[in-house]
Formats: structure tokens, sequence, C-alpha cells
């Protein structure tokens, strides 16, 4: 028998992990800049962590996770998006008490839904998330948006959109709420069977069909923009104006509500515009959320905002821009050991190299001098270090500087100096 890994699932591994660790390492450094710090929360929750009240979205109601084990009346559910966790433990580990508001935190790891697998879909994938929890200001709104575009610029991703819309507050979106039912009342049975369930539940989704999306009475549908009230225009003005002060360029989209159900206010997804992206063009989309602390049992009228970024879908489009994000960085030195009788030497020789800081390999196979030579040249090794049986009575080695094409013998004591001046030169 075969053994598979599941449908929708991938791994990472050669020289792709390094471009995962480069993405990971300046998402990590960025973060810090802007006084972020990191959280891990558990990748199963209860699963009444997401599945809340009310929630109609494909996330929740079909894509979920959940499982429950023999003897035991807990239902789990592995996690399909970042912000519950968060939001939970900020509540539990009392967090909102924190003197200074709001606490900052990103993380990242694996996510589960069980979609269709394609290009940039997969059932496991990985988000990198912020969320910035405890302070509603349009100020806190524009510093996630700024952190976000400021990510994708520094890893390289140059052609993306920003797109932003208000959802405005309770009042102004139970308005909207009903005007949209009003509206899609004589379309309904047009209407696919989720945008059915959505029109009864939360009827802004049904804007966020993939389905329906092009139906005539999409087009028509009224705007969020005609039902905010005084407070959430205000409010949504202070962050555009922000975001032109800052040079942010975006576009605002009225029709733009998200997928998931606890948004207020801002919204927003940044898009890349390369081709080749198809239907998975959205790399990073939040917004900010006002009843989900309380929700969580924590202080009423608390608001938060996050978003997220599929780290897969980031370096498919940084791919196609750029090519390849990272490559697995050479090596300083490849021992070859020239007798068999000298490969304890060989070896001590390399463990010295590592101690001082050398990315350095030996050959473990006993291979023929040219076999050898072959992987310095694989692994594109910048010198090789020669190890035979008159290296090892001498105690000396031979140095190949590769580059140079140049060698030299010198005493073991001065190899780590030797290899310094070899290669700080470049
Ligand atoms: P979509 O509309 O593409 O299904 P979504 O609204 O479900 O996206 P979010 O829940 O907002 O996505 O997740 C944030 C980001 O995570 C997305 O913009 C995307 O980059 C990534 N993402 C979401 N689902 C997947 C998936 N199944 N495979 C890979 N990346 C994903
Ligand atoms: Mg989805």
């Amino acid at each position: 028998m075969a053994y598979k890994i599941p449908r929708g699932c991938q791994d990472i591994y050669g020289s792709s992990s390094y471009q995962w660790q480069t993405l990971e390492n300046t998402l990590r450094s960025i973060c810090e800049l802007y006084n972020y710090d990191e959280i891990r929360t558990p990748i199963f929750e209860h699963t009444n962590v997401f599945k809340r009240e009310n929630d109609s979205s494909d996330m929740v109601n079909k894509e979920m996770y959940t499982f429950q084990l023999e003897n035991s009346k807990t239902s789990l559910t592995i996690r399909p998006e970042g912000t519950a966790g968060v939001v939970r433990s900020f509540v539990e580990n009392k967090m909102y008490a924190n003197p200074d508001l709001p606490v900052k935190q990103y993380y990242m790891g694996p996510m589960a839904r069980h979609e269709r697998p394609q290009k940039g879909r997969l059932r496991i994938f990985h988000q990198f998330g912020v969320e910035a929890l405890g302070e509603k200001s349009p100020y806190v709104d524009v510093e996630t948006i700024v952190l976000a575009y400021t990510i994708l610029s520094t890893v390289g991703l140059k052609d993306i959109k920003v797109c932003i819309n208000t959802l405005g507050d309770d009042a102004s979106r139970q308005a909207y709420r009903s005007a949209l039912k009003e509206y899609f009342k004589p379309y309904y049975d047009q209407l696919c069977p989720d945008c059915k369930r959505r029109y009864e539940q939360n009827p802004l989704r049904i804007l966020d069909c993939k389905v329906d999306h092009d139906l005539e009475c999409m087009k028509n549908a009224p705007s969020m923009a005609d039902y905010l009230n005084e407070e959430s225009q205000t409010y949504f003005n202070t962050v555009l104006h922000l975001l032109d002060t800052l040079g942010i360029p975006y576009e605002v989209d009225d029709k733009l509500v998200r997928g998931l159900d606890y948004y207020t206010h801002t919204v927003f997804e940044i898009v890349s515009m390369n081709k080749e992206m198809g239907a998975q063009s959205t790399v990073l989309a939040g917004g900010r959320y006002d009843g989900l602390i309380s929700y969580f049992g924590g202080p009423e009228q608390m608001s938060g905002i996050g978003w997220a970024l599929g780290m897969e879908r980031l370096l498919i489009a940084l791919e196609a821009e750029n090519g390849p994000l990272a490559e697995k960085p050479s090596l300083d030195a490849y021992v070859m050991c020239l007798d068999s009788e000298a490969r304890t030497y060989a070896f001590e020789v390399v463990t010295q190299l590592r101690a001082y800081g050398f990315r350095a390999e030996m050959d473990m196979m006993g291979r023929s001098f040219k076999a050898q030579f072959k992987a310095v040249d694989r692994m594109k090794s910048r010198t090789a270090i020669l190890i035979g049986n008159t290296e090892k009575d001498a105690q000396q080695v031979t140095i190949k500087n590769l580059k140079e094409r140049s060698q030299e013998t010198v005493s073991i004591d001065d190899l780590i100096t030797k290899m310094d001046a070899l290669l700080g030169e470049e």
C-alpha cells in the first residue's frame, strides 16, 4: 500500500523551505518595528469558539474540520482562522486589563478548511495575521493597514491593490441589511442555495457570493455608503484621510463585505493584480469587529481589528512577480575526505568549521574524488577542504578557493583565520 499526503495538503521542504523562512523572518522583523508580540494559540479549540450563533459564513457552515473523540462529549475544531482563538485568549487571560491598549499581537501557522483544492486554495494552508485589540480608533485601523502594506512591499509584492470599505456601526449595518433584504426579495428565486440562507441570516454576504457574482441583480444592489450614519461616515473619512496622509494608495469598493460575519466599520483586502493568481487573487484580508470581544465574555463595547494573509498565496504571487523569494544559501566549505583513514580527522575539521560559524558539509558516503567534487559543485560551495593521509599526518588542511581557483595548504591551527580571510573578502 502506498502512503499519500491527504488531498489539499502540501509538504514544504528543500529549497521551498528557504522561501518560507525568508518570508517568516521578514514578517517577524517588521512586526517587531510596529511593537507587535507573537501569540501562539492551539491548533484546535472548542467548536463553539469558531461556530458562533447566527454565523452564516461558508467557513463556519461547510468548511470546518470538527471532531469528537470516542467516549468524549467535547467537540473540537481544527482552527480555520486565527482571529477567534486570539480573541478567546485575550478574554480568557484578561489581556483587556492591560494599561496599554490596543494589545497588538501577530500569529502564524497552519489553518484547516475543507474546500475544493485549487491553485492558491488548500485544505491545510498557512496564515500570518495580526490583531490589535481593545482600542477603537481610526489610527489603529490605519496602523494595521500600513503594516499590511509595508509587509507586502518589503517582501517585494508591487502589483497590488488595497480595497477598502466600511460596514458602519451596528445601526448603519442594520439599516443596510433591511435595504438589501427589501432589494433582493423579488430576486430571491434566482439566488443560489447558499445565498438563500444568507438572505435570512446575513444578506450582506450575498454581495460576496462567488456563484451569484454575475447576476444582473447584483449590479444595482444598494450601496453601504447610502446607509451610513454620521458617526460611521466620520470614522471612515478619518481612516481615508490618514491613508492619504501616509501615502498609502487605496480604492474604496462599496461592495466589499468580507467573508466573516462579525465585521463592523473598516474592512479591507489586498489583491494581487498578477494574472497568474486567477480567482485566488486576494492575498490579505481583514477588518474591525465590534461584537467579538464581548461575545467571548470580555468587556462590552470593546473593539478589535485584524487581518490575515495567506502565506501560500503570497508566495505564489511573489514568485509570479519576481521569481523565487530566496534560495538555499551556498556552503562555505565542503570537506573532501580522500583517504578512509583520514575520515575522523576530516570529521573534526568540519565540526570545527561549524563551531566557528561556517556552513560546512563533508562526504559521508566514502565516494571517489570525482564524485565528491561533483557534490561540491552541486552545493555551490565556496571552498573545498581537501583532506588525505598527508594532511592528517602533518595536521594540515588544503584549502581550495573555488572562485579564484587557487589552492594552499595550511596548518590546522590557521584554518579559521584563513577561512575568515578568504570568505570575508567577498
Ligand atoms: P476566499 O474568498 O478566497 O475563500 P476567505 O474570505 O475565505 O478567502 P479569509 O478567511 O479572509 O479568506 O482568509 C484570509 C486569507 O487567507 C485569504 O485572503 C487568503 O489569502 C488565505 N486563504 C483563505 N482560505 C485559503 C485556502 N483555503 N487556501 C489558501 N489560502 C487561503
Ligand atoms: Mg474562503
